[in-house]
């Protein structure tokens, strides 16, 4: 991919600090120039040093870039798309990485000068964590981007984003806006609301089974609760803005869930047995093609030590006189420290 000149990154958090990282970490751009409506998250964004330029401003980042990206919520992407419009120079490409497409066409596409390239795209990679100290360069290795090109866009202005998104370590789709918004409906969207819905369903039943809910949480309830922490902001506007799609997968889930209900009910093991088999085999076809690890990347059994735990068994073992010593940072560490 051809360097580029300079790339402005809009919304400073998980997705927005990982792109500015992988670009580092590939030396895709000269530079890149942040904007995040929030002042301290501006502030944590200047310490963690992942841009090259910030700006309290979102129409004096996107100046001069030949690549612009929205990565705020998209409930955020019209109002943005209005004061940096006049500022888009011709040719530059503006995309975003929502995680819904039909509506953020129908919010940006109208504020979109002539001569200036709009590309949504999505890539599907992310945690349940926010922020600007959430970010890292390998959010997107192995992961995939899909692009939902509008009517008309110039193809070479696609496969530069493609390139782009390669760049930063993803494997990348092109498809049609509404066709994303079903898939992620299914296999993203709906699964969060479920999680919302049976960590919100347990929290209530907490008063009736006196906290063990949270003490035998191994038992399939904690994958749930990794899910339902995710940024209440962020999946509140994805659920207004993908209302349809998700209601359409919705009433398929309820029709599912009934005639599983009715399997339990009437002791249908074979049914049941069918079922857990297929589903099973969807589970080993993701890990087969590498988009998980059959552990989800946990160790088999990992204790959680408070880091108030950690602190008074590093002063025991130093008392002890067992305490490691610790390596001198190494020089590119100390610079990076040092910033
Ligand atoms: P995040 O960590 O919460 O970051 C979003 C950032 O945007 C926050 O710093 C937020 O500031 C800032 N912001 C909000 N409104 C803004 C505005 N009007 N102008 C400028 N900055 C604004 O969220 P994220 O996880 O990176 O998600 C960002 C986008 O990526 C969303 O559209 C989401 O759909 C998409 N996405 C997320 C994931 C995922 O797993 N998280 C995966 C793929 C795509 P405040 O915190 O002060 O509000």
């Amino acid at each position: 991919m051809q360097r580029m000149n300079k790339i402005a990154i809009i919304g400073l958090g998980l997705i927005g600090s990982s792109i500015a990282h992988a670009v580092r970490r590939g030396n895709l751009a000269h530079q890149v120039a942040g904007h995040d409506a929030s002042a301290d998250v501006l502030a944590r964004a200047r310490v963690l040093g992942f841009c090259d330029s910030l700006h309290e401003g979102a129409a004096e980042a996107v100046r001069d870039a030949d690549v612009v990206i929205l990565c705020t919520p998209v409930g955020a992407y019209k109002a943005i798309a209005q004061v940096i419009a006049p500022q888009l120079k011709p040719g530059a490409i503006l995309s975003d990485v929502g995680s819904v497409k039909s509506a953020v066409i129908r919010d940006v596409g109208p504020f979109v000068p002539k001569g200036v390239h709009f590309i949504p795209a999505h890539p599907i990679a992310g945690t349940e964590f926010s922020g600007p100290e959430a970010g890292f360069a390998s959010l997107f290795d192995g992961r995939w981007t899909v692009l939902t090109p509008v009517r008309g866009s110039d193809s070479e202005a696609v496969d530069r984003l493609k390139s782009f998104w390669a760049g930063l370590g993803s494997q990348v789709d092109v498809m049609q806006a509404g066709h994303h918004d079903l898939v992620l409906a299914i296999t993203s969207h709906l699964p969060h609301l479920i999680a919302y819905n049976i960590v919100g369903t347990a929290h209530d039943l907490e008063k009736v089974t006196e906290g063990e809910v949270i003490k035998y949480s191994a038992s399939g309830f904690r994958d749930f609760t990794r899910i339902a922490a995710s940024d209440p902001t962020m999946w509140r506007d994805v659920f207004l803005n993908n209302r349809d799609a998700v209601l359409e997968v919705l009433g398929r889930f309820n029709e599912d869930l009934s005639q599983l209900q009715r399997a339990v009910r009437n002791g249908d093991g074979q049914t049941l047995f069918d079922w857990f088999t297929r589903t099973r085999a969807i589970r080993r076809a993701i890990v087969d093609i590498g988009q998980d690890v059959p552990s989800f990347g946990r160790l088999p059994f990992q204790v959680y030590v408070s880091p108030g735990k950690k602190r008074k068994a590093a002063k025991k073992k130093a008392k002890a006189g067992t305490a490691k010593k610790k390596k001198p940072a190494s020089r590119k560490v100390a610079r990076r420290r040092a910033r």
